[in-house]
């Protein structure tokens, strides 16, 4: 291999038993937007229906109908969607069965008419927003948003399966907007139960609420970065303190190890100039593989037992490392992040690294990256390999 991302579907599903185990009643939606946060949708996604988790969450409706396409079925998980345009697609998503997101009266009517064009009924979750500024009902419009939805579920054309909202500052217990956006989502609930809906699911918590407030779990949970292993409060906790495990481990094989002489520019820029004679080695990962470019001097990896430094700039391809009187050879492994355990950096390293958020550091690992999948469960679904 050049350079693969190891995805270890084991972790994943102790991440979710370990959720579960502090969520109690609520139940926990997996979320697997963004390619499983740059782990590989549908093999996750197996993995956290073989867990235990009964509800998939995605952004976008073509992640959504990726789930439906890949045979996961409603029976095994229901699949919420909650970012629309008007470009739906509204039909596909409701002859697939997939739990729609409405955040205004505009998304509702493309619903309805979806509902009629596809003859059956629609399954919808109305969202308010509590404080987030981003999607979701504003509280004026929110008493009109529900009573267009009761009417509709009245006639039989849709249910309004939940009520929920999304948190701005749950990675701060302390911050007054969640206690703020807590009570906006009681009354909002207030609002729909007065008007007569009777939601199965009502839905505020994302990882950090879902690790820290547990008044926030209400029926369900969204965990997305607690279950592929990383802290969502890195400055309150590690990942081992919540009985998680980083599920992603990011490595290449050098592709070239030289001596060079004193005084020798390295990488684009020479941004880094050699001190002395030493040995450079060559990592074949860049930029457009995932490695951030603001790693450049500072991105930490793990080679032959010893910790090292991003040399000169991250390009495109590929980034150079000294490593000093130190010996390597071609093919030898570089560990850029894993669950930690060895030794190596992990990718709240590179997040601390590169003035980001673990989230980003994953996700972007590029497709240019193969995933190979290990601990699955054998047989009954989840293949060893690569995939996804
Ligand atoms: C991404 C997302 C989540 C998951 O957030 P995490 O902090 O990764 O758990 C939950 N809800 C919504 C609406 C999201 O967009």
């Amino acid at each position: 291999m050049r350079a693969e991302a190891v995805i270890d579907l084991a972790a994943l599903r102790g991440n979710i038993r370990a959720l579960r185990a502090r969520t109690g009643s609520a139940a926990v939606m997996s979320v697997v937007k963004a390619d499983a946060y740059g782990h590989g949708m549908v093999p996750c996604a197996r993995a956290a229906v073989e867990a235990g988790s009964g509800w998939l969450g995605t952004a976008t409706p073509e992640e959504a109908l990726g789930l439906r396409a890949a045979g996961i079925t409603a029976e095994q998980a229901r699949v919420l969607c909650w970012l629309w345009t008007p470009a739906g697609p509204w039909r596909q998503a409701v002859a697939a069965d997939i739990d729609i997101s409405v955040s205004g009266e505009w998304a509702l009517r493309h619903v309805l008419d979806a509902v009629r064009a596809v003859g059956r009924p629609a399954r919808v979750h109305l969202k308010a927003d509590t404080g987030l500024g981003r999607n979701g009902a504003q509280p004026h419009d929110w008493p009109a948003l529900v009573a267009a939805a009761r009417a509709a579920e009245a006639e039989g054309l849709l249910t309004v399966a939940g009520v929920w909202s999304h948190f701005a500052c749950a990675d701060e217990p302390g911050h007054p907007a969640n206690a703020s956006q807590l009570a906006g989502f009681r009354t909002a609930l207030a609002v729909a139960e007065a008007a007569g809906l009777r939601p199965e699911v009502r839905h505020l918590a994302n990882s950090p609420a879902a690790l820290l407030m547990p008044e926030a779990h209400f029926d369900l949970v969204r965990a997305g970065l607690a279950q592929y292993g990383l802290s969502p409060v890195p400055e309150i906790a590690g990942p081992e303190e919540f009985g998680l495990r980083p599920v992603m481990t990011f490595q290449a094989a050098l592709a070239q190890v030289k001596r060079v002489p004193a005084g020798h520019g390295v990488s684009y820029g020479h941004s880094y100039v050699t001190a002395g004679e030493t040995t450079l080695a060559l990592v074949p990962v860049g930029y457009a593989d995932g490695v951030p470019r603001h790693a450049s001097g500072t991105g930490p990896l793990w080679i032959g037992g010893k910790w090292r430094t991003v040399a000169g700039r991250v390009a495109m391809d590929q980034f150079v490392v000294d490593l000093g009187g130190d010996r390597a050879e071609v093919g030898d492994l570089a560990v850029l992040f894993g669950p930690g355990d060895r030794g190596e950096p992990t990718a709240e390293d590179w997040a601390r690294a590169t003035g980001t958020i673990s989230y980003e550091i994953v996700t972007r690992i590029g497709a240019r990256v193969p995933r190979r999948y290990v601990g699955g469960d054998g047989g009954t679904g989840v293949a060893e390999g690569a995939g996804g």
